[in-house]
């Protein structure tokens, strides 16, 4: 028996078989060509070919993983039909005189070693492995293959090296028990998809091929797997899996059941995401709007500043997709941990502490007004509301709204339909909180951002692993502050919520109730988990 440690991607626990999976070995020779042109005819109906395939595989994506998930095979186009990839691979075939096969392998090496490098942008590093991902496959088709993934007629633990999201769409998923791989990031598409298809899956894992056909158990609770166990933990994990999948099945029964108390109190369960392509889980996971769209995912995955019309169609496709319900989009929080090249930001000593989210956007009003005139304008096509981040003052907050109000009727005098708003803010400093009866009168809602407020509240880094021990978010002061800033909303007549990870925590739903919280906002699939909890508080 052998245990390794990995990083949880999705919970569950799986018990099967494990497959080593291991990518076709397309070894590419570099070979001269005499003709080129035709060298460069044949690597063009590769592509088409390969983007025919990605297209089929879209199709089959919005039936399994819903549309938002199945955007990547059309980013994978995309990509092909990148007008400096194309350039490259010709470049390599005429001016080298060299083969179709090693022209696309060198240039996919090239494109995925620059996207690799970004190591301050997670978002584009991940893409190193989209870049990879269609690289192959063309490589695949010129070489006479057909790109597809075969995980054998019984149901396996796939272990490999890294998956592609392509790789992992296509296996069939009545066979695929779970994923546990070395490489990979949290943020990564396959990461994505694994937490919307339910599946458990741990990345980061030590792996090794000698584990081929032995029994394995995934604990994504624990992040844990754990190679030919012995029998007594097999029985135990057994009995685990079939509590899990009994719960989980009594969970999809709150599916369109009312977030409610046996007395009759009432909540609302929202979901945080980070980008239109998480809207597959909110709807899987039964939400009743979005709580916090953190904004600044559109900005993480820009090589330069999104502009106005790509954000204007991000938000829109958010507030129509949830046809009415309500959708807070958070504008953005920049700085920190959140550090993006373009933003040219200066090194400091405490960034936390530092230059970052409203204090970049009122002492850089362009990126600001840009990132207001995008939402004012979405918020036309459905029910939108703004929260601003980071907040301390009342003063903050009149100048915000002032440049807010400006916005709307600039696009107003422009002729551009705008909806009605509603502007809250994050209490997550303590100085918010302190000031939250002042702050309640001049603003729509509160929602409680308690990842910062705990950092701030306990003067403990939320980025320093080594003060998890110390990081205690039911800490009676942190409790306190959500319990006197709810009391404030309330006096002033606005709602208050919490739209951070203590939002999801189940051992303090009912006192989030008792507080009398109006609001709890959490990752797609935490929302039954609470709402079971809720239902279940008398
Ligand atoms: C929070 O601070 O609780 C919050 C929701 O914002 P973020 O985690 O994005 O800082
Ligand atoms: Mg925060």
């Amino acid at each position: 028996m052998e245990e390794r440690a990995g990083k949880k991607i999705f919970n569950g626990i799986a018990i099967g078989k494990i497959k080593f999976y291991e990518k076709a070995d397309n070894k590419v020779t570099r070979t001269k060509v005499a003709d080129t042109e035709a060298e460069i005819a044949r690597y063009e109906a590769a592509k088409e070919e390969a983007v025919r395939q990605l297209n089929e595989l879209y199709e089959k994506a919005v039936v399994e993983v819903g549309e938002a998930n199945a955007e990547i095979f059309n980013v994978h186009a995309m990509l092909l039909e990148d007008d400096d990839y194309t350039e490259s691979v010709h470049n390599i075939i005429s001016g080298q005189g060299l083969n179709a096969e090693y022209a696309a392998a060198t240039t996919g090496d090239n494109f995925a070693e620059m996207f690799a490098s970004m190591t301050d942008n997670e978002y584009m590093m991940a893409r190193s492995a989209d870049i990879k991902d269609v690289t192959e496959r063309v490589v695949t088709i010129l070489s006479g293959g057909n790109g597809g993934t075969d995980i054998g007629d019984e149901p396996v633990i796939i272990v490999a090296e890294d998956l592609a999201p392509s790789e992992t769409v296509q296996m069939d998923k009545t066979k695929l028990l779970a994923f546990v791989t070395r490489l990979g990031s949290a943020n990564s598409h396959t990461a994505i998809l694994a937490r919307t298809m339910g599946i458990p899956a741990l990345i980061g894992v030590d792996i090794d091929k000698s584990w081929n056909g032995k029994i394995g158990i995934v604990d994504g609770y624990e992040g844990k797997f754990i190679i030919d166990p012995e029998m007594p933990l097999l029985e135990e994990y057994f009995k685990k899996k079939a509590a899990d999948d009994e719960q989980k099945k009594l969970l999809q029964t709150l599916k369109g059941k009312e977030n409610v108390t046996k007395s009759g109190q009432k909540i609302n369960l929202y979901a945080n995401i980070g980008s239109p392509s998480d809207l597959a889980s909110v709807f899987e996971n039964d939400a009743g709007g979005i709580g916090l769209f953190r904004s600044e995912f559109l900005y993480l995955e820009s090589a330069d500043y999104p502009t106005e019309e790509e954000q204007f169609q991000a938000y829109k496709k958010v507030v129509e997709t949830m046809g009415g319900k309500k959708v807070i989009i958070r504008t953005l929080d920049i700085g920190a941990d959140k550090q993006i090249d373009y933003f040219k930001l200066d090194k400091e000593d405490n960034p936390a502490l530092g230059y970052r989210a409203i204090r970049i956007c009122l002492t850089r009003p362009e990126i600001f007004r840009t990132q207001l005139r995008a939402l004012h304008r979405a918020s036309a096509f459905g029910n939108l509301a703004i929260m601003y981040p980071m907040i301390i003052s009342v003063d903050e907050v009149l100048k915000v709204k002032e440049i807010s109000k400006s916005v709307r009727e600039e696009l107003i005098a422009e002729g551009i339909p705008v909806g009605e708003v509603e502007e809250g803010i994050m209490i997550e400093t303590p100085a918010a909180a302190v000031m939250s009866d002042e702050l309640a009168k001049v603003v729509d809602f509160f929602s409680i951002g308690t990842n910062d407020l705990t950092q701030y509240t306990l003067a403990i880094d939320r980025q320093n692993s080594k003060l998890d021990p110390f990081y205690d978010a039911h800490h009676p002061a942190v409790l306190r502050l959500i319990q006197m800033v709810t009391d404030n909303a309330h006096k002033a007549g606005i709602w208050s919520g919490i739209c951070g990870e203590l939002g999801a925590d189940t051992t303090l739903t009912k006192t989030f109730l008792k507080m009398g919280l109006d609001e709890l906002s959490v990752s797609p699939g935490c929302i039954l988990p609470v709402r079971k909890e809720v239902r279940d508080a008398d």
